[in-house]
């Protein structure tokens, strides 16, 4: 049952995991040796909750803002300003090793993320040594059993990264952010270094784990096709808003924001896994450190009317989720201009 046909019917929602309140990046960043520097908002008033067991999708072109996102999620990175509450407490009232615990990443790429010179015992067993979880009797046994877990044989234990293929790899990554048991996986791009004949396997392989281990993900992808798969609601960013918030389903079949359907668009080619192509958007992505006026993707917009380069769009929450866009708010629709 999805969270909307759960509101609606009166079910019980789970407890949020992660709270992202009005969540704002900013850094100074210099266009030139000589220029002064100039603000760069990366992520700008994010407000976003992911409850237990769900996956959330969060898609966007390169530079949109959502890793700058995920690296304050797990911690990384500090909000210039709002909140992130996790279990309900701030952040950054919260204990920085008990959040690193609860919320672990699995990043893109399992080739240069694994220490070379480490066998993959000591790769899966550093959280459990630098967390002080345990004591070094423990450890192997607990890397063997996670190893059973994400579908490696006991043998790799004393392997290096580079006596196993991308897929396996990857799973050693996947192992290690699980070692801790963490509640929240962080899954930035995990298949789009693979190969395409490994990537469902990995896919199939993390949808598994959140059953089995009554995992939360949040998953970082351009691929529309991956977040299709495993996502249960879709956040789309657009340089650094979340434009449009909804339920997996209806993203693919009633997408609102235009933004959203010309993603959609670019993945309805014949080269699927290719991401997203700026082609069918028009003009290239603006630069962020001075986005257009109004709605910032009103250069691009296929609908935009007059008053899109003037006015922003307000957030809009109804029954299908949460949409920034003019064509959808009575106050400030030109209703000679159809949706
Ligand atoms: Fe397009 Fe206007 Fe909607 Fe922005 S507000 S997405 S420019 S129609």
């Amino acid at each position: 049952m999805s969270q909307q046909q759960s509101q609606s019917s009166g079910a019980a929602l789970p407890p949020p995991v992660l709270e992202m309140q009005d969540v704002t990046k900013t850094y100074m960043v210099k266009r030139g040796i000589f220029s002064p520097k100039q603000p760069l908002r990366a992520v700008n008033g994010v407000t976003l909750t992911v409850r237990k067991g769900e996956v959330l999708g969060l898609v966007g072109e390169s530079g949109c803002g959502k890793s700058t996102l995920a690296k304050m999620l797990l911690g990384l990175e500090t909000p210039t300003a709002g909140e992130i509450l996790i279990d309900g407490i701030p952040a950054h009232l919260g204990d920085r090793i008990a959040i690193s615990r609860r919320i672990q990443p699995i990043f893109q790429d399992p080739y240069s993320s694994l220490n070379p010179r480490k066998t993959i015992g000591s790769i899966i067993s550093l959280p459990l040594r630098v967390h002080k979880v345990g004591d070094p009797s423990s450890w192997r046994k607990s890397v063997e059993e996670i190893l059973d877990i994400v579908g490696l044989p006991r043998r790799v234990y004393e392997s290096y990264p580079n006596q196993l293929s991308g897929g396996q790899r990857q799973r050693v990554a996947i192992a290690r952010a699980l070692i801790m048991r963490p509640e929240v996986v962080i899954c930035d791009e995990p298949t789009s270094a693979l190969d395409v004949s490994v990537q469902s396997q990995i896919l199939n392989l993390l949808m598994d784990l959140r059953e089995e281990l009554g995992l939360t993900y949040v998953l970082i992808s351009h691929n529309l096709a991956v977040v299709e798969h495993i996502a249960t609601k879709v956040a789309v960013m657009y340089l650094g808003r979340i434009v449009e918030e909804t339920g997996t389903e209806n993203l693919f079949e009633r997408s609102r924001h235009p933004y959203t359907r010309a993603l959609l668009d670019s993945v309805l080619t014949p080269e699927p896994g290719l991401g997203v192509p700026d082609s069918n958007l028009g003009i290239a992505f603006p630069n962020p450190i001075s986005p257009p006026s109004g709605c910032t993707f009103h250069p691009r917009c296929v609908k935009a009317m007059a008053q899109c380069s003037q006015i922003v769009p307000r957030p809009l929450t109804d029954e299908l989720g949460h949409v920034e866009c003019h064509l959808y708010d009575p106050e400030t629709r030109d209703n000679t201009a159809a949706a």
